[in-house]
């Protein structure tokens, strides 16, 4: 017996060949084939007469008639196959014109009824339909059963060898069959307070639509419950959180005292209120999970500091704490960013006595009592696990095994975007104690986002920047003036200035860029591809490009435009200690302009860089120009940002005036989701956001409205025994999403 578990390949209008291609988006049962949504409609549901249908060249129409000649031949050119068909109503008659489907004047007879929609063209030899979507009928005005035609019709995201017109012939009689069985999964009084579909009416809704009202609302219903599962999952992780103990580490008002008086600049109320907000969560024993935001720049390492400087030294001396000394883990991206945490770091605690240990891929070093030495890696486990390193920095080998801390009570991450429950777990091993955690991301998050997939952390905003900055000056670079660009970078030069170029990725299309660029000199020339093709992986085929044409704008730089200037380039393939060397040479001054993919992209701090110029600016999104941006303008210099573009197209040149008209990392953020749409943001397509949440993520009173009913059912309910249905979606919903 067929039910809705039943494998598709059982499924006789499916078969192995079908359930094979299936499988590859996913669609393993019928209940995973009625599960998947169409992604747009055609309307064809406007049925006129014939005589009609003639009057309204250019436009979209459905008409029915009877086949009065039927006829299959080759165009001159001998490889296109033509079925040519009359019909005719009782108004008059029209041709029909079908290529390379030869089949259907097999499948047609003569005075057989058809109902055929499109667009209504003009041709040698008049008025007729040209590749028209087409079903047989029994009879004119017969338009109760119509599924490709006539209605409006649904049109699925089409993978090689599956059609939507095929999806449209298996889907409806399995929901003919099967649509009453499905299980309603939203909670009755969420249905009843919305006023959603029953999931039955939405799932029908939604492939074969009585109206675009009735594909809205079923729409509405789903987006709803995908967030809603989301807020879940993110509000069940907290409250187990909620129920751990952490270590209460008390505020220490002298040592923080001294901490800030012992810094070069004065804090900035925002590092302030943001300090305020961790110390008080590190003073609790419920686990603290709060993401600190920041603009590059903003300061957040100090802020880090004081944190870590308060769990290690202040909790010993507290006469409230248990008087031993507790460890922070500060985890980085990159090794280049570990250790410039791990410098700055050191130098801020230097009067502390704190004892910093840094621990990446190949290097362990500690610094003690004002000296830093270089470590092996079996010594530096050993102080870890003895309690001998306060503070210990690091790339992901921080959480590899055989890392032990004595008693890690807090946790420290920059710039990981997302830190999965599991390396947490990693962490604490078997303690009883979690630590506490701060996240930090220079990357703006939207609000919905934050309500979402970051729902369960509490979240701190540096939103002001350091008194001495001065506003970088961004300039969209027109081709005929690139010659004056190169010319004030070489007078900025001169000054002692640095100059970060930034070259896009590559893939194949952009290895035409380089070329673009190398043979008309940077004149435009639209080399077509989309903004959005902008990868930030970097796969080994692709990467040997990417330093070719990086090699290639490297010669031009160095021998055609700024043959007197120190060059070098920066890339993804290079070892982390040749990256670091180049980083330092150019932090030194040594190097004057540094030419690199996207590796520059995360907190790098090179203050005496004054110039960050962009090559094909159009292929990175708002937020992420934004971060290239942040790289200079980092002392009282003024700074400039130049971007270059070779896709002069309206909607780029709107995306990168907005870049130039806001230094706001938010509302670009906002802008890009304006602009690109959701899956602009970064990192929703890596986490695997359903489309219909993605949809959701726009609108931030569907999003607060998903919130606040998530927390209504967990609180009454919190393992949701009483919504078995609910508790079985959002099992599958877990497998399906990840949140890394
Ligand atoms: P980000 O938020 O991008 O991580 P950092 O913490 O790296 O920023 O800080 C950038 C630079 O600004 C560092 O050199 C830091 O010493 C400096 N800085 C931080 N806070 C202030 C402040 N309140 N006033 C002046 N300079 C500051
Ligand atoms: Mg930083």
């Amino acid at each position: 017996m067929i039910t809705l578990a039943t494998k598709i390949e059982e499924i006789p209008r499916v078969g192995v060949a079908y359930a094979k291609k299936l499988k590859k988006f996913g669609i393993k049962t019928v209940q995973d084939l009625l599960f998947y949504f169409p992604a747009r409609y055609d309307d064809f549901s406007q049925i006129v007469s014939i005589k009609e249908a003639k009057q309204r060249l250019g436009e979209t129409v459905c008409v029915q008639g009877q086949i009065i000649q039927i006829e299959s031949t080759h165009t001159f050119k001998k490889f296109m196959n033509l079925t040519q068909v009359i019909i005719q109503d009782d108004t008059a008659e029209i041709g029909v014109v079908w290529f390379n489907q030869p089949y259907l004047a097999k499948s047609f007879k003569e005075d057989d009824f058809i109902c055929v929609a499109g667009k209504v063209s003009l041709g040698k030899e008049g008025i007729y339909f040209n590749s028209p979507a087409y079903e047989r009928i029994n009879g004119i005005g017969e338009n109760e059963e119509l599924t490709h035609t006539g209605r409006i019709v649904p049109v699925y995201a089409e993978t090689r060898g599956v059609t939507s017109r095929w999806l449209r012939y298996v889907i409806k009689p399995l929901l003919y069959r099967f649509c009453e069985q499905i299980a309603e999964s939203l909670p009755k009084e969420i249905i009843k307070q919305h006023k959603f579909l029953p999931i039955q009416e939405a799932v029908w809704q939604l492939h074969f639509p009585e109206s675009f009202e009735h594909a809205d609302a079923a729409k509405a219903r789903f987006s709803f419950e995908e967030l809603f599962l989301i807020q879940l999952n993110v509000l069940k992780e907290k409250i187990k959180l909620m129920v751990k103990k952490a270590h209460a580490c008390p505020m220490d008002a002298n040592l923080l005292k001294k901490f800030t008086d012992d810094l070069p600049f004065q804090l900035t109320n925002s590092q302030k209120k943001c300090a305020y907000a961790i110390l008080k969560d590190l003073e609790k024993t419920v686990p603290m999970s709060r993401l600190l935001e920041g603009d590059v720049g903003s300061g957040k390492t100090v802020v880090a500091a004081m944190a870590a400087l308060n769990v290690t030294k202040g909790f010993a001396a507290s006469a409230k704490g248990s008087g031993e000394p507790k460890q922070v883990a500060f985890m980085a991206p990159t090794e280049i960013l570990a250790k410039q945490h791990f410098k700055s770091v050191s130098e801020m605690l230097k009067p502390f006595g704190v004892t910093v240990g840094m621990l990446t891929g190949k290097d362990a070093r500690i610094f003690r009592d004002g000296e830093t030495f270089e470590v092996s890696k079996k010594s530096f486990t050993g102080d870890l696990e003895n309690g001998q390193i306060d503070i210990a920095i690091g790339t992901h080998s921080l959480i590899q095994k055989g890392i032990i801390f004595k008693d890690l009570a807090l946790v420290i991450l920059d710039e990981q975007h997302r830190f999965g429950v599991e390396q947490r777990d990693h962490l604490i091993k078997n303690k009883k104690l979690v630590p506490h955690l701060l996240s930090m991301t220079a990357t703006p998050i939207p609000r919905t986002l934050a309500l979402t997939a970051y729902g369960d952390l509490d979240l701190s905003l540096i939103d002001e920047m350091p008194a001495n900055r001065k506003k970088i000056k961004t300039i969209i670079v027109e081709p005929q003036q690139r010659k004056e660009a190169y010319e004030f970078i070489k007078n900025e030069v001169a000054e002692g200035k640095g100059v970060f170029v930034i070259f896009p990725k590559i893939d194949s299309a952009a290895s035409k860029l380089a070329e673009t660029i190398k043979t008309k000199g940077g004149v435009v020339g639209s080399v077509g591809f989309a903004p959005q093709n902008y990868s930030p992986l970097s796969l080994s085929s692709l990467a040997i490009n990417e330093v070719k044409a990086l090699k290639e704008e490297y010669e031009k730089l160095s021998k055609e435009v700024f043959p007197d200037l120190r060059i070098t380039m920066l890339h993804g393939k290079m070892k982390a200690p040749e990256k670091e060397r180049i980083m330092l040479d150019f932090k030194k001054g040594e190097i004057d302009i540094l030419l690199s993919t996207s590796v520059v992209e995360v907190g790098v701090d090179v203050p005496r860089a004054t110039i960050m110029m962009i090559e094909g600016a159009e292929r990175f999104g708002l937020s992420q120009l934004h971060q290239f941006r942040g790289r200079v303008g980092r002392s009282d210099m003024q700074s400039y940002c130049f971007l270059f573009t070779t896709d002069p197209s309206m909607l780029n040149r709107k995306r990168l005036k907005a870049l130039v008209e806001s230094n706001n990392g938010f509302e670009l953020a906002e802008k890009d989701l304006e602009i690109r749409g959701p899956g602009s943001l970064y990192g929703t397509q890596q986490w695997g956001i359903p489309d219909m949440a993605m949809q959701g993520l726009s609108n931030i009173f569907l999003v607060e409205k998903t919130r606040a009913a998530a927390k209504e059912i967990l609180e009454k309910d919190p393992k949701l025994d009483k919504y078995p249905e609910l508790k079985e979606r959002l099992k599958e919903f877990q497998k399906r999403i990840h949140f890394e």
